[in-house]
């Protein structure tokens, strides 16, 4: 997870680091606080998922999601590549709203 233009943290405990991205995520990392916060009621047994772009400025890999959302984004490359429009629907890190100027 990137908090800076040079530093990314790695997540404890370790299975906070399998959580996938999905284009209509369900939880959100607060890199400033260290706390994961739901974004909405999750069900019983449901994946965890969260908005990569929302702690990633700009991927060294991109990928194609396949999240199969209704606003599925197709190409995620971290929140330099989104448009306006898309940028207001979804909650960022501290360090990606410094970034984008928010
Ligand atoms: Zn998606």
């Amino acid at each position: 997870m990137q908090i800076s233009d040079r530093e990314h943290i790695m997540l404890a405990p370790e299975y906070l680091q399998y959580i996938n991205h999905s284009c209509n995520p369900n939880v959100f990392f607060d890199t400033t606080n260290m706390v994961v916060t739901a974004l909405r009621n999750i069900e019983i047994g449901e994946e965890l998922t969260f908005f990569y772009p929302s702690i990633e400025w700009s991927m060294d890999r991109g990928f194609s999601c396949l999240c199969h959302s209704e606003n599925c984004l197709g190409n995620i490359q971290g929140a330099a590549h989104l448009p306006p429009d898309v940028l207001k629907k979804y909650k960022f890190s501290d360090y990606i709203k410094q970034k984008l100027g928010i």
